[in-house]
Parts: structure tokens; sequence; C-alpha cells
């Protein structure tokens, strides 16, 4: 099984409604649905904060402090496809930045559920 880290988007995350917090990456990764290929462990749930400079220290963070490297890192579905769009920065943008700077690979979205 597969241990991935997702990242969601604090400005969803903190509104609630529909919250990538709440059930729907968890529910996909759990089942191996959406942009998951196969039931997978969450080893860590990060969120992204505006305008985004956090995304990669706090992931680094919870790395070191859970002592786990996850196999792929997820950026939810709301962070990739937000509506109205992120001012700071595409999905694109986010996973590259993240990607260079922990080596992981980085899936674009978690889950299909409305
Ligand atoms: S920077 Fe963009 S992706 Fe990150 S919390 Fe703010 S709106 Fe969401």
């Amino acid at each position: 099984m597969k241990k991935v880290a997702v990242v969601g988007c604090g400005a969803y995350m903190d509104s609630g409604y529909g919250c990538p917090g709440e059930w729907r990456c968890l529910k996909a990764a759990a089942l191996g649905d959406g942009k998951f290929e196969e039931p997978s462990q969450v080893v860590a749930f990060v969120k992204c904060e505006c305008p985004g400079r956090t995304i990669v220290p706090n992931m680094g963070m919870a790395m070191k402090l859970s002592e786990i490297k996850p196999d792929l890192i997820y950026l939810s579905s709301c962070l990739v496809n937000p509506k109205p769009g992120c001012p700071y920065g595409t999905g694109e943008e986010f996973a590259e930045i993240l990607e260079s700077s922990t080596g992981i690979k980085v899936i674009l979205g978690t889950h299909d559920y409305h």
C-alpha cells in the first residue's frame, strides 16, 4: 500500500463546505477512488495557506516529524481546480515547487466526489 501526503487548499478547508479535510480526499485514498490508483495510506494532510509560501516548509515539517517519507504527494481537487481560482498560483506551479524541493512525485487532484 502506498503512503501518501495530501495538500488541501486552506481557503476551502477553512470555509467548511466541501472541505478537503472532511472526507472526500480521505475516502478516495481509502478506497483507491479518483486519482488514487490503489487504496492508499494517508500519512500527512497539510494545509496550504494564502499566499502558498507555507506549502514546502509545512510538508517538510510533516515528513520530518512523522519520520515518514510519502511515496506520492497529492494536491487536493479543490486546490487544483478552485472556483474562483487561486490568485497565487496554479496547481501545476505548486506541484513543480513541491516536486523540486522534496523529490517526490506530485499528483494533481484527489477525487471526483461532489
Ligand atoms: S494560496 Fe491558493 S491554494 Fe493556497 S490556500 Fe490560498 S487560495 Fe488555496
